[in-house]
């Protein structure tokens, strides 16, 4: 949940471990399978192969293939164009980046309407 306050990222960990899910952070889905003996398994890049009974995809919504070929400085996590407080696209003059594509240096604002 990252595009959410830390406050509400913690309070939905907790909750979460009250139920008993378990969290796994810092690693990414490379691929859903089924095993050897024909239960449903995620495969993370960090390596480890969980089992699952069901499977709940949030991953949100990814950069667009026209952003991603721009040549301007981005957010190395979301792949959003930087720029200053007033919208501009960092190190470019007169050009201007707005709404889920665009993400202002420093400070974070999620990807809504
Ligand atoms: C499933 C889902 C549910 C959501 N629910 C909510 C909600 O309940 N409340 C809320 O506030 N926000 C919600 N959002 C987020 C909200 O939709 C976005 O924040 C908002 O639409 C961003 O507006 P935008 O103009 O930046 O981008 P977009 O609305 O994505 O518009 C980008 C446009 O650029 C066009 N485009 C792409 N590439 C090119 C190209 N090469 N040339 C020309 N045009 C191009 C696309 O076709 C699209 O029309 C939701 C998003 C999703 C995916």
């Amino acid at each position: 949940m990252p595009s959410y306050a830390t406050d509400i990222q913690e309070y939905t960990a907790d909750e979460f471990k009250k139920d008993g899910i378990n969290i796994i952070n810092e690693t990414y889905v490379k691929n859903c399978q089924k095993n050897n003996d024909g239960s449903d398994e995620v495969v993370l890049s960090n390596g480890n192969i969980e089992k699952f009974g069901l499977l709940v995809w949030s991953t949100g919504v990814e950069t667009l293939p026209f952003v991603k070929k721009m040549n301007c400085e981005k957010d190395e996590r979301t792949g959003r164009i930087l720029t200053d407080s007033n919208l501009r696209i960092k190190g470019l003059k007169d050009v201007y980046s707005i709404g889920d594509c665009a993400l202002i240096e420093d400070q974070f604002y999620p990807p809504i309407a």
